[in-house]
């Protein structure tokens, strides 16, 4: 059967006709889908019984489920999600933003903004006022599990935030490394809704009140988000503008895909963009990311150079550091080359390691040269605290790795 979760409007509005009915259905059962977040079908109580029933006779809700999750000392919980046809990925909730100390006031004041300009969008989507007459969102009063606690320190000040790391494939085909979803392979790319379901999914979990707490997406789970192009970008606007995230909240990550980034630069409404840079010349990239044979850096550079920025945008990259291969100080000068002249940042990942992957950690003492070198340079360059390392949560670790992991810190979440 279809899943209604993941379709646009214009497909919400052929699938109204095909029901016989009228196009302003199709506007309350998309409300219904993103803005509620319903859980189950019997929520969609804009739609009389006979209505809702029809429905159910030909399509499922088809919102992931989050079948099991390994709690992390620090607050982070990784998921273990299932979709339609039984296949699992990975979605990641880090409360208390993404590891990356570098929210600045400057960012914080886009950040309102961006609130302010969704919210004055949203208005002029949606005609209708939510329902009155009902406590909190749908899907709080209808999902199981749903933990408020996990929220972080800021909770107690009455100040929400979070990460939510989403995945977009079903393994990965493009080979990195030193990276553990790449023993995968790739098996299938997700649909939208199975890459918007996730991030509802895990709001529905933490009883999420859009508008008021503050989330962030990262596209840095399972998978190349630019090998799933179109399924990526559909995903990403149910996101922003029917769940209400705005676009300004979003990164997403790409191993260097220069056609998808050249497109990317042509979009109207686009997430932050990070590439995966994680080398500083193009000998050292080939041998941990094969996929430079394609695209060098050079090629990389001067399509992310397309994307159209403003005075407060900048291109993070991302470079994770692998002990004695990348992580000495005249790599570090040859990055600084590199990015010369761009509104850039630099995300430092010190690299986790995992079961049957060779390469060694860095010495903390080259991390911290590597980013003194940088800033000194005039680069702003951060270090991403390593999140939920002991649930296997933290970049690249999102492999089926229950086994590795005590069976105290894991939680059944559903039969
Ligand atoms: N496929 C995309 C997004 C997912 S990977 C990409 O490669 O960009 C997200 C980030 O995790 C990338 O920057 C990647 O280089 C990094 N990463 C992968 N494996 C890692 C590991 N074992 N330790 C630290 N970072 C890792
Ligand atoms: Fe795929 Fe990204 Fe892992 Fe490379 S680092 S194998 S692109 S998920």
């Amino acid at each position: 059967m279809d899943s209604l979760f993941g379709k646009s409007l214009p497909e919400l509005t052929e699938l109204a006709a095909g029901l016989g009915q009228k196009p302003y259905r199709a506007r309350q059962l998309y409300d219904a889908l993103y803005k509620q977040r319903v859980a189950s079908m019997d929520e969609i109580t804009t739609f009389p019984a006979a209505l809702r029933e029809a429905l159910a006779a030909e399509y499922t809700l088809g919102l992931p489920e989050l079948v099991q999750t390994a709690v992390s000392v620090d607050g982070t919980e990784r998921y273990l999600v299932r979709t339609g046809d039984g296949e699992t990925v990975e979605t990641v909730w880090m409360p208390d933003g993404d590891g990356v100390e570098n929210t600045d006031e400057a960012e914080e004041a886009a950040d309102n903004r961006a609130d302010q300009k969704l919210a004055a969008h949203s208005k002029t989507l949606s005609s209708r006022p939510e329902r009155s007459g009902v406590e909190g969102p749908a899907s709080t009063r209808s999902v199981k599990n749903v933990d408020k606690r996990n929220w972080g320190a800021l909770a107690e000040a009455g100040y929400r935030r979070a990460t939510i790391c989403v995945s977009s494939q079903v393994g990965c085909a493009v080979n990195c490394q030193f990276c553990l979803t790449a023993k995968l392979g790739i098996k299938r790319d997700l649909t939208p809704g199975e890459i918007a379901g996730q991030v509802a999914a895990v709001l529905n979990r933490h009883g999420v009140k859009m508008g008021k707490d503050r989330i962030n997406l990262v596209f840095m789970g399972m998978g190349e988000p630019f090998l799933n192009y179109d399924n990526f970008m559909k995903a990403v606007m149910i996101l922003v503008e029917g769940i209400g995230i705005p676009p300004s909240r979003m990164t997403v990550s790409t191993s260097g895909i220069e056609p998808a980034i050249r497109r990317f630069a042509l979009e109207p409404v686009r997430p932050k963009l990070a590439l995966s840079l994680n080398a500083s010349n193009d000998t050292v990239r080939e041998q941990i990311m094969p996929i430079t044979r394609k695209w060098n850096i050079a090629k990389l550079l001067d399509a992310v150079r397309t994307i159209p920025m403003t005075k407060r945008d900048w291109v993070t990259f991302e470079y994770v550091l692998l002990g004695g291969v990348n992580d000495q100080p005249h790599h570090a000068h040859e990055v600084l080359a590199l990015l010369k002249g761009m509104h850039a940042k630099v995300n430092l990942i010190v690299w986790n390691p995992g079961p049957g992957i060779d390469y060694t950690q860095p010495a903390p003492a080259d991390v911290e040269v590597f980013q003194q070198t940088l800033i000194q340079n005039g680069l702003p360059t951060y270090i991403r605290r390593p999140r939920g390392r002991d649930i296997y949560a933290a970049c690249g670790q999102l492999k089926r790795t229950t086994e590795s992991i005590p069976a105290a810190e894991l939680v059944q979440l559903t039969a």
